[in-house]
C-alpha cells in the first residue's frame, strides 16, 4: 500500500496497470485504493479478513492494498482450488469477505463468508466495482493501529496447501535484494504471467509498483499475446514461472523472431525447476536476460542465477541473494562440504513465522529446511537436485528422478519429462518415466531407455516410459506428481 502512495506521488501520470480496460495512471490507481479502503473502513472492523479469489487485473491489487491501508488482513486464495477447497482454506483462514471473479461463482456459492462477496471482476461486473469505489471518499484513510497482514498459500505440492503470513521485512528486503542484482528500472514495463495469489508473481507486482513501472496483467496465459504485448506495451521485465518460458518458445524461433523483443532485459523465472534446455534456448532466442530464482513461499527468494550464471551453469539456480544464508546439512543437521549433496536450509529477511494453520517447518540454527535437497559448486552456485520425497533408493542406490528428467527433456524428440518413483519387486524402487515428444516424432520407449542408458548409471534407467500429450500442472505450472501416480494406480 504505502508503496503505491509514493509511486502516485513520483509517477503519478504514469500507467500503473495496463489491462483488458486500459490503463490506469498511478494517481488514479492510489486514489481507487483510498477510496475502497474508506468503504472497508466503514464496513468492516480492523482486523478483518478478506479472501481475494481473481485472475491477474486491476481489481485484487487495489482490493488487496486497499485491505491494508483499512487494516484488514489479506488471503490470496489459488483460482485453481476446487470449491470444497476453497471453504476448507478461507475457513481455517478465517475469511469473513470474499472478493472474487464473477466466473468462480460457482466456488463461491459452496461457502458462506460472514459478511458477504464482492465482485471486483473488471470484465463480468464493472458496475459494481466501479459503484463501490465511488462510495468511498478519495482521502487517504488514518493509517491503521495494526497494519494488515498477507497469507500467501504454498502450491500444495505435498499436501493441503498451507498459508504462509507475509509481516512487512525488517531492514533490508528481498525486492531489494533482487533488484540489486538485476537491471530492472523505473518507469517501464513489466508483464506478470504467473497468477499474482503465488509469490513469485506478487513479489515481482510490488516490486514493479515500487519503481513505478507500468503492469502488464493478463487473465490467462497466452504465449502470443505475451509477444504481443512485449512489442506494444516495450516490455524489459517479463515475469513467468518456467512453464510459461517453455511455451513461449515453443512458439518457434520464426514466430518469436517476426517480433520486436528488443526491449527485454529481464526474464525472472522463479517458482520451480527451470529445465536447463529450456533456459539456454532462451538465451539463443531472447539474449543474455534469463534469471532462475529459487525460493517458496515461506521464504520468498534466496538465489538468483544471472544470465551469466545460466550461461556457464544452465542446471544452477545461482547465488544467494544478499542477506540470504544457505546450507547443507546432513541428517544430523552437521554441514556437507562443497559438492556433497545434502538438505537444503534457508533464510532469507522475509523470516518464515510459522503457517497460519499451525505448525512450521524443521529449523536449524536458525535457518529452515526447504524440503529440497541440493548442493554447492566450487564457485558458489547452488544445484536443487530434488525434493526430499521425491528421491527414491533403488537397488541401494540414492536416485533423483530430477536427473533423468533432465536428461529425458534435452532428447531432441522430446518436449517435456517428468519421473517418479514406483514399486519394484527387485530393486525396492524404481522410476517410470512421462514424455510428451514433439508433434510427428517415432520415438520409442525402447529408444529412450537407450538414450539414458547411454547417458547415466544403469541403475537410473526407468523401468517403463509412458507417452503423454501433456504433463497434468498446477496454475503455476508445477508437475502434480500425485496425480501421475495415481494414473499409475489406475492403470
Ligand atoms: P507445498 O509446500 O504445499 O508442498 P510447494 O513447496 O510446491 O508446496 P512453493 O512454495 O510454491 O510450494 O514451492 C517451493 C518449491 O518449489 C521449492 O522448495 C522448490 O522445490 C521449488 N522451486 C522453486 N523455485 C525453484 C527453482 N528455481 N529451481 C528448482 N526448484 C524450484
Amino acid at each position: 500500500g504505502a508503496a503505491a502512495k509514493i509511486a502516485a506521488i513520483r509517477h503519478g501520470k504514469h500507467p500503473a496497470i495496463s489491462d483488458e480496460r486500459g490503463e490506469l495512471a498511478y494517481k488514479d490507481f492510489d486514489r481507487q485504493i483510498d477510496q475502497l479502503a474508506n468503504v472497508f473502513r466503514e464496513r468492516f472492523a480492523p482486523g478483518t479478513t478478506i479472501g481475494i479469489l481473481c485472475r491477474n487485473h486491476r481489481g485484487p491489487l487495489i482490493a488487496a492494498f486497499a485491505a491494508s491501508r483499512a487494516g484488514l488482513n489479506a488471503v490470496w486464495l489459488n483460482t485453481a482450488f476446487s470449491a470444497r477447497q476453497a471453504g476448507e482454506v478461507a475457513e481455517r483462514e478465517g475469511v469473513q469477505l470474499l472478493v472474487h471473479d464473477a466466473d468462480f461463482a460457482d466456488v463461491v456459492a459452496q461457502f458462506e463468508p460472514t459478511h458477504g462477496k464482492v465482485i471486483v471482476d473488471i470484465a463480468a461486473a464493472t458496475d459494481e466495482f466501479d459503484a463501490m469505489i465511488a462510495e468511498g471518499l478519495p482521502k487517504a484513510p488514518p493509517s491503521p493501529a495494526k497494519p494488515g497482514r498477507i497469507v500467501l498459500l504454498t502450491s500444495g505440492t505435498t499436501g493441503t496447501p498451507k498459508g504462509a503470513p507475509r509481516s512487512e521485512p525488517k531492514g533490508f528486503s528481498v525486492p531489494g535484494a533482487v533488484m540489486e542484482r538485476m537491471p530492472i528500472r523505473a518507469r517501464e514495463s513489466a508483464l506478470i504471467s504467473p497468477p499474482l495469489f503465488h509469490g513469485t508473481g506478487l513479489l515481482i507486482a510490488l516490486m514493479a509498483i515500487a519503481l513505478g513501472d507500468k503492469l502488464v496483467l493478463r487473465r490467462k496465459f497466452d504465449p502470443a499475446q505475451v509477444l504481443d504485448d512485449i512489442e506494444a506495451h516495450k516490455v524489459a521485465t517479463i515475469c513467468f514461472v518456467p512453464v510459461m518460458l517453455q511455451r513461449l518458445l515453443a512458439l518457434g524461433d520464426d514466430e518469436i523472431g517476426k517480433r520486436d523483443t528488443s526491449s527485454l532485459r529481464v526474464v525472472f523465472c522463479a517458482g520451480s525447476q527451470l529445465p536447463a534446455a529450456v533456459a539456454t534456448k532462451a538465451q539463443e532466442v531472447l539474449g543474455d536476460v534469463v534469471y532462475n530464482l529459487y525460493g517458496s513461499t515461506e521464504v520468498a527468494l534466496a538465489t538468483m542465477a544471472t544470465p551469466k550464471d545460466v550461461r556457464e551453469s544452465p542446471t544452477s539456480v545461482g547465488k544467494p541473494l544478499l542477506g540470504a544464508r544457505i546450507k547443507i546439512l546432513d541428517e544430523h543437521g552437521s554441514d556437507l562440504p562443497t559438492g556433497s549433496t545434502g538438505r537444503i536450509f534457508v533464510g532469507t529477511t522475509m523470516p518464515f513465522e510459522g503457517y497460519t494453520g499451525g505448525g512450521g517447518k524443521e529449523i536449524v540454527g536458525g535457518l529452515m529446511s526447504s524440503g529440497d535437497v541440493g548442493h554447492f559448486d566450487e564457485n558458489g552456485r547452488l544445484y536443487v537436485d530434488g525434493r526430499d520425497d521425491d528421491m527414491i533408493v533403488s537397488g541401494g542406490e540414492n536416485v533423483f528422478p530430477k536427473e533423468i528428467e533432465e536428461l529425458l527433456a534435452s532428447h531432441p524428440a522430446v518436449v517435456e519429462a517428468a519421473a517418479i518413483g514406483v514399486d519394484d519387486d527387485e530393486f525396492g524402487k524404481r522410476l517410470r518415466a512421462f514424455v510428451v515428444t514433439k508433434p510427428g516424432s517415432t520415438c520409442t520407449e525402447d529408444e529412450m531407455k537407450a538414450f539414458v542408458k547411454h547417458n547415466l548409471a544403469r541403475y537410473k534407467v526407468p523401468r517403463d516410459i509412458v507417452f503423454l500429450d501433456v504433463l497434468p500442472r498446477n496454475p503455476t505450472g508445477k508437475i502434480l506428481k500425485r496425480e501421475l501416480a495415481d494414473q499409475e494406480d489406475r492403470g
